[in-house]
C-alpha cells in the first residue's frame, strides 16, 4: 500500500483492467446500498484480478470469488469477482493465495474464466469496497473510465481527516443518487449550442479532476467526459442545463464546464483554423452556391447540364467523372467470448489511436484538427461503454463497435441539427477505421484513381480523403455532407477543390464522364464541351506550371542566396513517405520514425522483417542518408504488441531511449537490423529522449558488441535527439559522445512550456517560436560548433516556413520537415543569405513572446511567396 504520509492517505490501485463504474451501477441491493461500505465497481475485460494495496489476506471464501485484504493502518478492503458468483462454487475461479497472506500491491491474487463468468452470473461488474467501520474512507476516486491494473483506482483516508478532506464526497456518496457535491443551473451562451467543438473542449477540461460530472437538460443527462454523449443531448443556445459533479474536485470541474458553456474558451461553433479553412472555402455565410440552376429530372440526360453544391473548397478542377466505391465491410453478430472479444477492441482501438497519433505528428492546421476529433473519439467513454456492454451480451467486438458507434449516429440525425449531422462522418469514419483493424486490413483501402480524376461519392470520409493523399484527385463532388463537415475541411487544408451537397443528381453522372469543376462558383459542369473544357484547362496551366518549377529546383542540392549549404531532409514513417521524399526532393531522411513502420502487428517484427523493412526504405532514398531512430514508445505512443505498465504520467515515464534500455533485447535486435542495411554507409542511428550521457554510453556498448559480432568493420553514426531541456543544457556533454544533434521540437517545447503537445487547448500557445526553445536550440547548436557537429531539426519546426531563417541563422544546417512542402522550403532558402538568417535569429532570441518571434519570421517567409506569385 502506498502512504502518502504525513496524512496517511491510502492509494487503493484498480486490481482490475475495465471499466470504473460507481457502484449505483451494481445489480445488488447490498452493493449499491452500500450496506458493506463504499466503493467503486470495475468491469472487467480480463481474469485475472490483482492487489489494491499492500496487504494481509484476511478472508478468501472456498467459493474463491472474493478476496478481503486488511492494509496498513487497518483499511480492509474487500473485492467481490461479479455478482451471483457464489453460487458458482469456486467453477472458473482458481486462487494463488491464500488466508494469513502477506501480499504486495499488484500482486495477482485470483484468476477467473472471464467467458464463463459473463454467462453464468448476474453481472461481471466486481465492486472494489472499502469496509464499512474500518475507520477509512474515500476522499477520492476514479469512476466513468477505462482503468489499467495499477492505476488509482481511490484515495482513502482515515475517517477523522477524510472528513476535513473529502467535504464532497461524503454527501455525494450517501446522497448520490440526488447528486449532492456541486450542483450549478444554467443557461448555455454558445451561440451554437454544445456541438463537437464544445464538447471536446468540455471532455478535455475535465482531464486530470477527480469527479464524476454529468450535465442534465430537461430530464436527460450524460456523462460530462463523452463527447458523444453530449452531442446527444442537443442542447442549444439558452437551455438551462445543470452540471452536476460528485468527488475531490467537483467544485472545479463544474467551474471547468462552466466556463466552456458561459463561452470562455472563445467562439466555438469551430476552431480557428477550421473555421479559417472553412471560411475561405466559401464565399459567405450562406452555404448555397450564388446560382441555383435547376436540377435535371430523373432520366433527363445530364450532358451539358451544370448541377449547384456547396462550396466546401475553393478552385478549379478539370477531369473526368470517377465513382468512389465505398463497401460495407461485414461483420458477425455472435461473439467469440467476452475476454477474446473485449481484447480484440482494446487492441484495434489501440491500432488505431496509434495512426491516428502518427497521422497528428505530421499534419497541421485542419487536417490536425481533424485528427485531434477522431483521437477524442476513440476513448470516449460512452462508446466504449456501450460496445463492452454489447461484448458482455455476447456480440463480437466488431458488432459491438458498429452498434454503439449506429447508435451514437441515429441520436445525432434526430436532433435535426445540420452541425451535429456533420459530425456523423467523424463517427461513421472511426467505426470504419476500427472495423478494418479488426478484420486485419491495414488501413482504409486506397482505390487507385486515374489522372485527373474529380471524384464522385455520396459521402466521403476523412480517413478515405486522407488515403488518397498519395495520388490526390483533382477535385471532389459530394452528394450530401456540408461546408463545416471534416472531410471539406480536410480538402480545403488539401487544396483540392470541392462541392458538398449537389444532390442525388450526381448519382447519374456516369463513371468516364468529362467534368468542369468550378469550385469558385459552386458548379458542376457535367460534360461542358471542348471549348468550355479548353479554357478552363489553360486557366490552370498556369499555376500548375509554377508548382511543378518549384518542384523541379527542389531536385537539385539546396543552398542559402551566398552559397551556405543547407541540408534539407524528410521525416518518414512509411515507404509510402519514403517516396513522397524522394519526389519531393529531399536530400535524404532525417528521422525515421520506426514506431510506425509495424502499427498493424500484434507481434514483435523479428530481426529480418525490421531489416527487410529499413533495407526498401534505403532502396527508395537511392543511397541517399537514412536517419533511423530507434524505437521511440511509450508516453502517447503504445503499440500494441508491447504492452507497457500503466504509468500515472506517461509523458514522463518510460519513452524513448528509456524504454529500450528497460527491454535491451528489443534494442539489440532492431541495433542489428540496421548494422546490416546496406551500402553500410548509408544508415546512422538516432536516439530519442536522452537527457544524460550515461544513456548514450549503454547504447554504444551495445552498439559496438552487436557490431563486432555480426563482424561489419565500417562504424556507424549514433546520433541524439536533443528534445528535453536537460539535453539542451547538457549540449556540451552530450557533444563529446554523440556524433550528431537532431532537435526535437515537438518534444523540446512541450517539455519546455510545460504543456502537453496533445493538448487541444494549448495547441494554440505551444509555438515552437518560443523565445525559450530558441534559447535551448542556440545552446545546442553552440555546443555542437565547438565539438565541430552537425545539428539537425526534425520536429514540427523545420517545416515551418516561418521559422527556417531563424533556425539556419542560429547554426542549425540540415531541416528534415514532411515531404510536401520541401519544394517551398528550398524556394525559400535559396533566397535568404546567412547575414539575414544571422540577424533575424540575433532578434529572435530577444523577443518576449513567440507571436513576435513568429511575426519576425513570416516577414522573411512572405517576402518570398510573394515573389513566387509573379
Ligand atoms: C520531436 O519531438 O520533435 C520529434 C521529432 O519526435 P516525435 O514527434 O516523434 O516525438
Ligand atoms: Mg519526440
Amino acid at each position: 500500500m502506498r502512504v502518502t504520509e504525513p496524512q496517511r492517505r491510502l492509494v487503493l490501485l484498480s486490481p482490475l483492467s475495465g471499466w470504473s463504474a460507481p457502484l449505483d451501477e451494481v445489480p445488488d441491493p447490498v452493493f449499491a446500498g452500500r450496506m458493506l461500505g463504499d466503493g467503486l465497481a470495475v468491469d472487467p475485460t480480463a481474469g485475472t484480478l490483482h492487489a489494491p494495496c499492500d496487504g494481509e489476506v484476511i478472508a478468501l471464501p472456498q467459493s474463491r470469488h472474493a478476496v478481503t485484504l486488511r492494509g496498513d493502518g487497518g483499511a480492509e478492503i474487500l473485492v467481490h469477482i461479479g455478482v451471483d458468483t457464489v453460487g458458482l462454487g469456486g467453477v472458473g475461479f482458481e486462487a494463488h493465495v491464500s488466508p494469513g497472506r502477506r501480499v504486495a500491491a499488484g500482486e495477482r491474487l485470483i484468476s477467473f474464466d472471464l467467458d464463463l463468468i459473463a454467462r453464468r452470473a448476474k453481472s461481471l461488474l466486481t465492486p472494489v469496497v472499502v469496509m464499512e467501520g474500518c475507520g477509512f474512507s474515500i476522499v477520492r476516486r476514479t469512476a466513468g473510465r477505462e482503468v489499467a491494473v495499477g492505476e488509482v483506482l481511490m484515495e482513502i483516508a482515515p475517517v477523522a481527516q477524510a472528513d476535513g478532506l473529502r467535504g464532497l464526497e461524503q454527501s455525494t456518496s450517501s446522497e448520490r443518487s440526488g447528486h449532492a457535491g456541486e450542483d450549478r443551473r444554467l443557461r448555455v451562451a454558445l451561440e451554437h449550442g454544445i456541438h463537437a467543438r464544445p464538447a471536446a473542449q468540455i471532455a478535455s477540461a475535465l482531464k486530470g479532476l477527480a469527479a464524476d460530472v454529468e450535465l442534465a437538460v430537461q430530464g436527460r443527462a450524460a456523462n460530462a467526459r463523452s463527447t458523444v454523449a453530449l452531442m446527444k443531448l442537443g442542447v442549444r443556445q439558452g437551455d438551462e442545463v445543470s452540471i452536476r459533479a460528485a468527488g475531490q474536485d467537483a467544485v472545479r470541474a463544474v467551474d471547468a464546464v462552466a466556463a466552456v458553456l458561459a463561452g470562455a474558451h472563445g467562439e466555438s461553433s469551430a476552431s480557428a483554423p477550421a473555421r479559417q479553412a472553412a471560411c475561405a472555402a466559401r464565399s459567405g455565410p450562406s452555404m448555397p452556391a450564388p446560382r441555383e440552376p435547376a436540377a435535371p429530372a430523373a432520366g433527363e440526360a445530364l450532358s451539358g447540364t451544370v448541377l449547384s453544391g456547396v462550396i466546401a473548397s475553393r478552385g478549379l478542377a478539370v477531369g473526368q467523372a470517377v465513382r468512389l466505391a465505398v463497401r460495407e465491410i461485414e461483420v458477425k453478430q455472435a461473439g467469440a467470448g467476452v475476454s477474446h472479444e473485449s481484447q480484440q477492441l482494446e487492441r484495434a482501438r489501440a491500432q488505431v489511436r496509434m495512426r491516428l497519433e502518427a497521422a497528428r505528428a505530421s499534419a497541421a492546421g485542419a487536417a490536425r484538427e481533424i485528427v485531434e476529433a477522431h483521437l477524442e473519439l476513440i476513448d470516449d467513454p460512452e462508446l466504449t461503454a456501450s460496445s463492452l456492454a454489447l461484448i458482455r451480451d455476447g456480440t463480437s467486438a466488431a458488432y459491438a463497435w458498429r452498434q454503439a458507434i449506429r447508435s451514437s449516429v441515429e441520436a445525432l440525425r434526430t436532433l435535426g441539427d445540420p452541425r451535429m449531422a456533420e459530425r456523423v462522418d467523424d463517427l461513421l469514419d472511426l467505426e470504419r477505421q476500427v472495423l478494418l483493424s479488426l478484420s486485419g486490413t491495414a488501413a482504409a483501402a486506397v482505390q487507385a484513381l486515374p489522372p485527373q480524376a474529380i471524384v464522385l461519392a455520396e459521402e466521403l470520409l476523412p480517413s478515405q480523403l486522407v488515403g488518397l493523399d498519395a495520388a490526390p484527385p483533382a477535385g471532389i463532388c459530394l452528394a450530401a455532407g456540408g461546408a463545416t463537415s471534416h472531410v471539406s475541411i480536410l480538402a480545403a487544408a488539401m487544396g483540392i477543390p470541392a462541392l458538398a451537397a449537389v444532390g442525388p443528381a450526381l448519382e447519374r453522372v456516369p463513371d468516364g464522364t468529362p467534368l468542369l469543376l468550378d469550385a469558385d462558383a459552386g458548379l458542376l459542369h457535367v460534360d461542358p464541351g471542348a471549348e468550355r473544357l479548353a479554357a478552363a484547362r489553360r486557366q490552370l496551366e498556369r499555376r500548375t506550371a509554377l508548382r511543378a518549377a518549384e518542384r523541379e529546383s527542389a531536385r537539385s542540392d539546396c543552398y542559402t542566396g551566398d552559397g551556405v549549404r543547407i541540408e534539407v531532409f524528410a521525416n518518414v514513417g512509411s515507404l509510402a513517405d519514403a517516396h513522397a521524399a524522394a519526389s519531393h526532393g529531399a536530400e535524404g531522411c532525417g528521422l525515421l520514425r520506426t514506431e510506425f513502420l509495424f502499427l498493424e502487428r500484434q507481434t514483435p517484427p523479428d530481426e529480418a522483417q525490421q531489416h527487410a523493412e529499413y533495407q526498401r526504405l534505403a532502396a527508395a532514398l537511392a543511397g541517399k542518408p537514412l536517419t533511423i531512430r530507434t524505437l521511440d514508445i511509450g508516453g502517447d505512443k503504445p503499440i500494441p504488441y508491447l504492452p507497457m505498465p500503466a504509468e500515472e504520467n506517461p509523458a514522463l515515464g518510460l519513452r524513448g531511449v528509456r524504454t529500450s534500455l528497460w527491454r535491451p533485447d528489443l534494442l539489440r535486435q532492431q541495433v542489428r537490423a540496421i548494422l546490416a542495411v546496406q551500402p553500410h554507409g548509408q544508415c546512422r542511428i538516432l536516439l530519442p529522449m536522452i537527457t544524460d550521457v550515461a544513456e548514450i554510453r549503454s547504447v554504444r556498448a551495445i552498439v559496438e558488441e552487436e557490431r563486432t559480432a555480426i563482424g561489419r568493420r565500417e562504424p556507424i553514426a549514433l546520433g541524439v535527439m536533443i528534445e528535453t531541456p536537460a539535453s539542451a543544457l547538457m549540449a556540451d556533454t552530450l557533444a563529446a559522445e554523440a556524433d550528431f544533434f537532431s532537435i526535437g521540437t515537438n518534444d523540446l517545447t512541450q517539455y519546455t512550456l510545460a504543456m502537453d503537445r496533445g493538448h487541444p487547448e494549448l495547441a494554440a500557445r505551444l509555438d515552437a517560436l518560443h523565445p525559450a526553445v530558441l534559447r535551448l536550440i542556440a545552446r545546442t547548436t553552440e555546443a555542437a560548433r565547438v565539438h565541430r557537429r552537425g545539428v539537425a531539426v526534425c520536429g514540427g519546426l523545420a517545416s515551418d516556413p516561418a521559422a527556417a531563417a531563424i533556425l539556419i541563422g542560429l547554426g542549425v544546417h540540415e531541416l528534415s520537415a514532411v515531404p510536401s512542402v520541401i519544394p517551398r522550403l528550398k524556394a525559400l532558402i535559396r533566397r535568404l543569405t546567412l547575414a539575414e538568417c544571422a540577424g533575424v535569429a540575433r532578434q529572435a532570441l530577444e523577443q518576449s513572446s513567440a507571436e513576435a518571434v513568429r511575426a519576425l519570421g513570416l516577414r522573411l517567409a512572405a517576402s518570398e511567396s510573394e515573389t513566387e506569385r509573379v
